[in-house]
């Protein structure tokens, strides 16, 4: 199998560019972020503050993930529930970030995310997955762009959804997200030495397809 990892901050283009690697190699595509989205919506749903942690472990392991591709889109599902619809926004975001700090929680998403790499051929994105997931990954990337112009994406892509949003809101939250996410102690957010780093601050989609497609 073929596997590629691409890692780095929220709002750093890794889904889009993932996805459209994953197209053009005919590659699946596949999108750890949701599958932890998916599990804190389940503790929202339930009523759980972050904070509690047995109580957010219990709803991670009492609920069942599940990934599906409706023509080379990844559609994730809640308790066979088509949650795809529910998990982005800032609500959900923020208390993924949260909840994606225990360990136990991670290992039963890195356990489904291990098993897919080794039946398929796919692109990967998230946090950790050249550091943990896939230590062995054929190609590793660390895609990054600055803190302005991730919040700058970001608002872009909320005003085009028809949200009310607040650029200085959105600068805070990602700052915020990316420390957590740098510092945890569980599977922190960081560049492995064998990951190549890509900066897509002043960089256009098809610009950093064309360089990943390349070091494939
Ligand atoms: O990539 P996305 O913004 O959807 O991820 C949401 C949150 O999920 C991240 O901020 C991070 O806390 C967590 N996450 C993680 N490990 C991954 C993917 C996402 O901890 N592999």
């Amino acid at each position: 199998m073929y596997n590629i990892a691409i890692d780095g901050p929220a709002g750093a283009g890794k889904s889009t560019i993932a996805k459209l690697v994953a197209k053009k190699l005919g590659y699946i595509y596949v999108d750890t972020g949701s599958m932890y989205r998916t599990l804190a919506l389940a503790c929202i749903r339930a009523g759980v503050s972050a904070e509690e942690k047995d109580k957010v472990v219990d709803v991670c392991n009492s609920v069942q993930v599940s990934l599906e591709y409706v023509e080379g889109n990844q559609v994730v599902r809640l308790n066979g529930e088509d949650v795809s619809g529910y998990i982005r926004n800032e609500e959900v975001g923020n208390m993924t970030s949260a909840i994606a700090v225990y360990e136990p929680v991670r290992e039963i998403l890195v356990k489904m995310q291990q098993k897919i790499a080794t039946e398929q051929n796919l692109v990967m994105d998230g946090r950790d997955i050249g550091s943990v997931v896939l230590p062995n990954a054929n190609l590793k990337i660390y895609l990054t762009a600055s803190v302005e112009t991730r919040a700058q994406r970001r608002y872009k892509e909320l005003v085009e959804k028809g949200v009310d949003c607040d650029i200085n809101e959105i600068e805070k939250d990602i700052e915020d997200r990316d420390y957590r996410d740098m510092h945890r102690e569980v599977s922190p957010l960081t560049q492995t030495e064998d990951a190549i780093l890509v900066d897509s601050s002043n960089m256009t989609i098809d610009e950093v397809v064309e360089k990943i497609i390349s070091y494939v």
